[in-house]
């Protein structure tokens, strides 16, 4: 076991910032064994297999990232839908049908959400990778999108999981509150405002913080990090089984998993 980013002191030397991402935090919050898998093994420990949730998800992301690379003039809806299947991948679904039909639906998604979108509008950021230091963390992230919208940064994040987010799950992102620090350090410019847009339902959740409810993300991200550094030092990566082992990437390997892994496609959603 190892872990490069464990902080080191020394007499007299101020303490080595814990350097960590989100979505490093967030896995130890899912499951220590998990993180232990995830962060700490070398070799690193073999993963299951694709999911059709996230073939489908990575194609909206990237046909949304390349529309918005594209000359204003060819920033149609029309052209966002060719993206999809430009990037489309048929991994984690049940067969060649399955996988066209999401598809189609995931070009519908994207043909939709884009009329609602101004070709005109240049984003300040695209998968951009920002960054903050905190007393004890250097925090990092990627960001789908940062729009400037009335002289200050938006932060927006893609969704295209079954259940439209609402503006509780906004606020309480840990990873857009991080990705609104780190961009406002990055770009410096002024950024409060975290966005979720819901491809399938083409909504949007909406949530506007102020310095306090930053400074307690921050809060949180440390006691999160000074949790998971004090375990790993004493090599305690207790298993948290639940409802996440189905989906869990290592349930084929893990003696603690509590269920059978689930099928690669049992994330997408059948009913809608
Ligand atoms: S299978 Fe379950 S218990 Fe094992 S690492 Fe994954 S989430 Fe944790």
């Amino acid at each position: 076991m190892s872990d490069q980013n464990v902080q080191i002191s020394f007499d007299g030397m101020p303490e080595k910032l814990f350097s960590c991402t989100p979505y490093r935090l967030e896995t130890w919050l899912d499951c220590p064994k998990k993180y232990r898998y995830t962060y700490i093994d070398i070799p690193k420990p073999p993963r299951g297999g694709p999911w059709g949730h996230t073939s489908m998800g990575s194609a909206v992301h990237n046909a949304l990232r390349e529309w918005f690379t594209l000359p204003q003039e060819q920033r149609t809806d029309e052209k966002g839908a060719e993206l999809v299947v430009k990037h489309w991948r048929s991994e984690g679904f049940r067969d060649d049908e399955q996988s066209e039909r999401y598809r189609f639906r995931a070009q519908q998604w994207v043909r939709q959400y884009l009329t609602g979108v101004n070709p005109n509008d240049e984003p300040r950021g695209l998968e951009r990778t920002v960054s903050a230091t905190t007393e004890r963390l250097s925090l990092s992230g990627r960001v789908d999108r940062i729009d400037e919208r009335d002289g200050e940064l938006v932060i927006v994040d893609y969704k295209t999981g079954k259940r439209p987010p609402d503006e509780i799950e906004a606020g309480g992102s840990l990873a857009l509150a991080i990705y609104a620090i780190g961009a406002e350090r990055t770009l410096r410019k002024k950024c409060r405002t975290v966005e979720l847009h819901h491809l399938p339902s083409d909504t949007k959740a909406v949530y506007r913080h102020d310095e306090a409810s930053l400074a307690r993300h921050v809060q949180r991200a440390e006691r999160i990090a000074a949790e998971a550094l004090a375990a790993t030092s004493q090599g305690r990566f207790t298993a948290t089984p639940g409802a996440l082992c189905g989906y869990c990437d290592y349930a084929r390997i893990c003696t603690d998993a509590d269920r059978e892994p689930a099928q690669p496609w049992a994330g997408l959603d059948e009913n809608s």
